[in-house]
């Protein structure tokens, strides 16, 4: 099915809603019946058929199917936030003794999870530099359970070689896991390669718009129903039905989002590339981007983020480059309409830059939805404020 099929018209059921264009919001907790038979068969297919919105929810349903249809997955699960999804798929996946692969720099709270949660419990993880496959064969012990990836990552965008993985994993019966939130299902399916469970923040790109916190995962059939009847009922992070609503509202626009997003961001990368104040700029597509092989392979194109170090390491300049921006506004996130900077300054608790994982004068950047003119003369901006 061609994508624009499956986020227009895929599992509409237009007819069971007053022919409305737009499905209707399910705004209800509770799903009641008229027969204890049919009360039973909804109790008992809670995984499917409204019930009780903690489990499904028509809305929510709708957009789990169309999640799916792209991830080229048999089923998707819906959460409150992206934190939420990483957190249940890697919980569900463990038990006390077992051991987790996990790549350097995941998302940071996918890095507080196994760092300040998972030990309390008895599970044990290892973080390795996931760009040589070899570290993470390396790594595996004979009771690791979980490979965790997340390609590319956020700041510094490092790559795993998808396919190896799978397949090294798949021999040895460990599930893999990716945060694919930096490409959005437009840009990278996973699963064509082989990864079990994909995982995004859908308050990045899905949503698109910054105004909903959500998360997905996509998988098989059998691991979604592991997954709902366990961590996803338990803990219950449950996306509300507004929100799933704001969510498939934003899929109709993800492909042309996409497109401007990363037209704009190769066109900055193009100029800042060439930017005298520009110590060294990251974009997976750029010619000087050492695992751009992996790009070319598990991607379509690129996204709309790129991250810059700045060639001078004054704090105070750094400051008043950030502050000059008109239309990067100065945030965390990505993949809304708004043009982002997140300086990694912010990250360091005091001035001690020896805390911190990034240097000081790095700065990640999105390109929203302004024309890309906009954009560029925003950054001359910038530059000459530090001149
Ligand atoms: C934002 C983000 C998350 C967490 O998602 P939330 O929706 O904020 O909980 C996870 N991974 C990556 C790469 C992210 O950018």
């Amino acid at each position: 099915m061609h994508i624009s099929e499956i986020i227009n018209h895929f599992a509409e059921d237009r007819e069971n809603y007053f022919n409305a264009a737009v499905p209707p919001i399910a705004q209800s907790a509770n799903f009641c019946y008229k027969t204890v038979e049919q009360m039973r068969y909804a109790l008992q297919n809670e995984h499917q058929v409204p019930f009780y919105t903690r489990g499904s929810n028509p809305t929510t349903d709708l957009l789990r199917k169309k999640l799916a249809a792209l991830e080229h997955t048999e089923d998707a699960l819906l959460f409150a936030s992206g934190s939420a999804a990483i957190s249940a798929a890697i919980i569900a996946n463990v038990a006390m003794g077992d051991h987790v692969v996990c790549v350097q720099k995941p998302y940071s709270w996918t890095a507080k999870l196994l760092n300040n949660i998972l030990g309390r419990f008895g599970v044990t993880h290892t973080m390795v530099d996931g760009k040589d496959f070899a570290n993470i064969k390396n790594a595996v012990q004979t009771n690791t359970k979980v490979i965790f990836l997340e390609s590319p990552n956020s700041w510094t965008f490092e790559m795993q070689d998808l396919e190896a993985v799978a397949n090294f994993a798949g021999e040895k019966g460990i599930i893999t896991m990716i945060d694919n939130s930096y490409a959005s299902p437009i840009l990278c399916n996973p699963a064509d390669f082989g990864i079990d469970i994909i995982l995004h923040s859908a308050t990045k790109y899905i949503g698109g718009h910054s105004d909903a916190v959500a998360g997905v995962l996509c998988c098989s059939h059998d691991m979604s129903m592991k997954i709902f009847k366990g961590e996803f009922m338990t803990l219950g992070a449950t996306i509300s039905p507004f929100n799933a609503w704001l969510l498939l509202r934003g899929l109709r626009t993800l492909p042309l989002r996409i497109k401007q997003a990363a037209n704009s961001a190769a066109a900055l990368v193009n100029y800042l590339e060439n930017h005298p104040m520009v110590e060294k700029v990251y974009f997976p597509f750029s010619s000087s981007f050492d695992q751009n092989h992996l790009a070319e392979k598990y991607m379509k194109g690129n996204a709309g983020q790129f991250t810059i170090v700045l060639k001078t390491t004054d704090t105070a300049m750094i400051e008043k480059f950030c502050n000059a921006f008109d239309f990067f506004l100065l945030g965390c996130s990505w993949g809304g309409y708004e043009s982002l900077a997140f300086p990694a300054i912010t990250l360091y608790d005091s001035l001690n830059y020896n805390s911190g994982i990034f240097p000081p004068n790095m700065i990640r950047f999105y390109a929203g939805l302004e024309e890309k003119e906009l954009l560029l003369q925003d950054f001359e901006k910038a530059f000459r404020a530090i001149q």
